[in-house]
Formats: structure tokens, C-alpha cells, sequence
């Protein structure tokens, strides 16, 4: 068979939502096969459902899950009574009961792991996949579901503890030659499977942490050397600022893959900072679409941007920000100062974010994202700094 072109096209939970967004999802997979190109969908779970399957988690382990449970379960079969899906209790049957048994299990043991939160989670991102690949199999569309953790396989990593590792699972984006084996002998017009899912090697359900479908997207996408890669969502694209805040607000229309990580970085919900890496290895150009208006020209990453008189793309706004601001005058002409602050930071699992320095003073941002940070971690923190200098801690911000 004639090799592929491939489109990866990632949609997120509220680009999934309705029929109406399914309609618009079928058309973009109808314009790249006239140009040529094979779908591929990764999709988010229902809107709202991730965190609907957390606080489900949280109940259980109180033993008052039913309520929850059932409107998880309503809510699914209202999307399939929207898509005209037929006999989706049917469909569902299994995932319920599944759902309903480990709900049981938490509720008569009190107690949790990472490896059954990350099965519970992967429940939203599986039912929605069925009820779409059933939707566009009524639709005539030749469709296959594939199981995501069958190719997004986690490796373990001596860095990662139990909870990383089955929450916010490390996966590669290596070419993959048996998935497009797969693929070039499936004669399937559109794939479509989870985003957020993946397995471990002991084939067991892991996650990419909250929000990774985006990740699951570029890391396929370079799994199968796809022409480009589409994120779909209910935004437009990157802008100058966060609109929300600042109504002049551009839309940045073109930016290369380390602006766009670094703006995803400072805290811009619309992209996972981490999905941009398989990206950049393999040079796949990435498109920002708007599911509300898909003829929108949004923002396009790749490697190349002229070279632009703008020298400054965006300004962002962090919340919740803590400063850590260290005194002394010893630092001045002296070695190893930083060598030794740096390693109590690294000995609490705080992560650096932005550092000033002066000749007496040193001051860091701690990441909001990447820590668990509370009062205790922080009191520890500053005994710990006390030896090289005098430390404050100024937050939130
Ligand atoms: N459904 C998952 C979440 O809400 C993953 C994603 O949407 O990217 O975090
Ligand atoms: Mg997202």
C-alpha cells in the first residue's frame, strides 16, 4: 500500500462536546483527505469530566460515590442521545461497570494508589473515543479506534516517584515502525484514540499528567512522522497577552517552536509547555485552530520566523507566585554561593523559575505549576537557606 500523508488534529474537551462540534471535527478530516492527507484524532475527554472522575476518586474513598457516578454516566449517555449513537448503554456497559467496581473498591478500603487514580481518570478520554468512533461509523466514514496505551508506552524513570510515574508518565516520541506498519496496512479513511492515555511495561494504564492530551498529540504525531499537527480548541491561538485582561490583545500569527514553549511555559492554558519538544526533533509544524470558527487563521509554529522587528511577543501574568529574596554579602567574590542554595531547593522539590542576582542578593521565583508548594515545604526551606544567607519569603504574588 502507498504510504501515508499523516495529519495528527488533536481536539480538547470542549471541541468534543456536541454534535455540532462533531459535525465541524468531520468536515476538517473531509478538507485534509481532499488534500491529500490521512486524520489522525486525538481526543480529550467530555468537558468537565477529568475533574468530574477526580472528585469521584475523592468520594470514594469517603464511601458517598453513587451520585457522581451516576451523573458521570448520564451525562455520556446525554452526548450519545445528542449523536444519535444507538444502543450506547451497550457501548458504555462494560467501562461502567468497571468504573463502578473500582468506585467500590476505594469506598471498602479507604485508601487509594496512583495506579488505580490513573485508571479512573482514563475512563473520560475511553468513552468519549467509542462515542465518537461509533457517530462517525453511522456517518459511513470508515473509522478505527485505536487503544492508545497499545503505542504511548511510559518507561520508568529513577527520577519519578510511584505518582509521577502513573500521573505524569514519560513517554517517547521515537518513530514508531510497527504503529505505521499498523496503519499503512489498515484501509481506514480516519484514526482516531485517546489523548492522556498511555501504558507502563507492565501494560498497566498511566497518564501524562493533567491536561496532556496535547503531549499524547505531538509525541503520536512524531511516533508516525506526520506531515503537521492541528490543536483544536475553544480559543484561537497564542496571543500577545491574556485577553481576558488586556482587550488589545493580538493573536501572535506566527512564532518558532522556542517562543511558543517558552509562552507556554510563563502559564498560556492553550498549550501544554511540554508537547512542543517532539515536535521541534522532528520539525513538524504545529497549527493552532479555533473549533468554533475553523476557517480563523490561528497561530502557526514551526522552525522558521523571519526575522521580525518585534522583539518582545509576549507579556504574561503569573498568579500565586512566591519569592524567595536572599541577603548576603559574602557571595561577593566568593565560589559555590549559588552551588549551595540551589542544592536546598533541589533537596525540597522546589523548582527555580525566574533568578535575579545583584552583588549582595539573590532572588528566585518558585514554578506554581510544577510544585506542590505549601507553608510546611517552605518553612523547611528557609531554615535550610539560613546557613548561606538571610533568606524572605515574599507570597503569594
Ligand atoms: N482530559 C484530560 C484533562 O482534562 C486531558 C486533556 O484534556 O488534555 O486533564
Ligand atoms: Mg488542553
Amino acid at each position: 500500500m502507498e504510504a501515508r500523508s499523516w495529519v495528527v488534529l488533536k481536539f480538547g474537551g470542549t471541541s468534543v462536546s456536541s454534535k455540532e462540534r462533531w459535525e465541524t471535527i468531520l468536515d476538517v478530516c473531509k478538507k485534509h483527505k481532499q488534500h491529500g492527507f490521512t486524520p489522525f484524532l486525538v481526543c480529550s475527554a467530555l468537558s468537565g469530566i477529568s475533574n468530574e472522575l477526580e472528585k469521584l476518586k475523592e468520594l470514594s474513598l469517603k464511601g458517598d460515590f453513587g451520585g457522581t457516578l451516576e451523573s458521570i454516566k448520564a451525562r455520556h449517555l446525554r452526548f450519545a442521545k445528542e449523536l444519535d449513537i444507538e444502543k450506547a448503554e451497550d457501548l458504555l456497559k462494560d467501562d461502567f461497570e468497571e468504573l463502578e467496581n473500582l468506585s467500590l473498591g476505594l469506598s471498602l478500603l479507604h485508601v487509594s494508589t496512583p495506579s488505580v487514580e490513573a485508571r479512573i481518570l482514563s475512563f473520560g478520554e475511553k468513552m468519549l473515543t467509542k462515542l465518537a468512533h461509533q457517530w462517525l461509523v453511522q456517518k459511513g466514514v470508515s473509522a478505527a479506534l485505536l487503544e492508545s496505551g497499545k503505542f504511548l508506552k511510559s518507561s520508568s524513570r529513577p527520577e519519578q516517584n510511584e505518582c509521577q510515574s502513573y500521573l505524569s508518565a514519560i513517554c517517547d516520541g521515537a518513530y514508531d515502525e510497527s504503529l505505521c506498519r499498523l496503519l499503512s496496512s489498515s484501509a481506514e479513511e480516519i484514526f482516531l484514540t485517546q489523548g492522556f492515555v498511555g501504558s507502563n511495561e507492565k501494560g498497566e494504564t498511566v497518564l501524562l499528567g493533567r491536561g496532556g492530551s496535547d503531549l499524547s498529540a505531538t509525541l503520536i504525531a512524531s511516533k508516525i512522522k506526520a506531515a503537521k499537527i492541528e490543536i483544536w480548541s475553544d480559543v484561537p491561538g497564542l496571543f500577545t497577552s491574556n485577553p481576558r485582561h488586556i482587550p488589545t490583545a493580538r493573536l501572535l500569527g506566527h512564532l518558532d517552536y522556542e517562543e511558543a514553549q517558552e509562552i507556554s511555559f510563563c502559564g498560556a492554558k492553550v498549550l501544554h509547555p511540554k508537547c512542543l519538544e517532539p515536535l521541534k526533533k522532528s520539525s513538524i509544524p504545529l497549527e493552532l485552530k479555533w473549533t468554533e470558527r475553523p476557517e480563523y487563521e490561528g497561530t502557526l509554529i514551526n522552525h522558521s520566523v523571519e526575522n521580525s522587528p518585534l522583539k518582545v511577543k509576549a507579556v504574561i501574568a503569573k498568579k500565586g507566585v512566591y519569592i524567595i529574596s536572599m541577603d548576603s554579602v559574602e557571595m561577593w567574590q566568593a565560589s559555590g554561593f549559588l552551588s549551595d542554595v540551589f542544592h536546598s531547593f533541589k533537596k525540597y522539590g522546589l523548582s527555580v523559575d525566574l533568578v535575579a542576582t545583584s552583588q549582595s542578593n539573590v532572588t528566585v521565583t518558585l514554578d506554581v505549576l510544577a510544585n506542590t508548594l505549601n507553608e510546611d515545604i517552605l518553612a523547611k526551606l528557609l531554615i535550610c537557606l539560613s546557613k548561606f544567607c538571610s533568606p524572605k519569603k515574599i507570597g503569594p504574588c
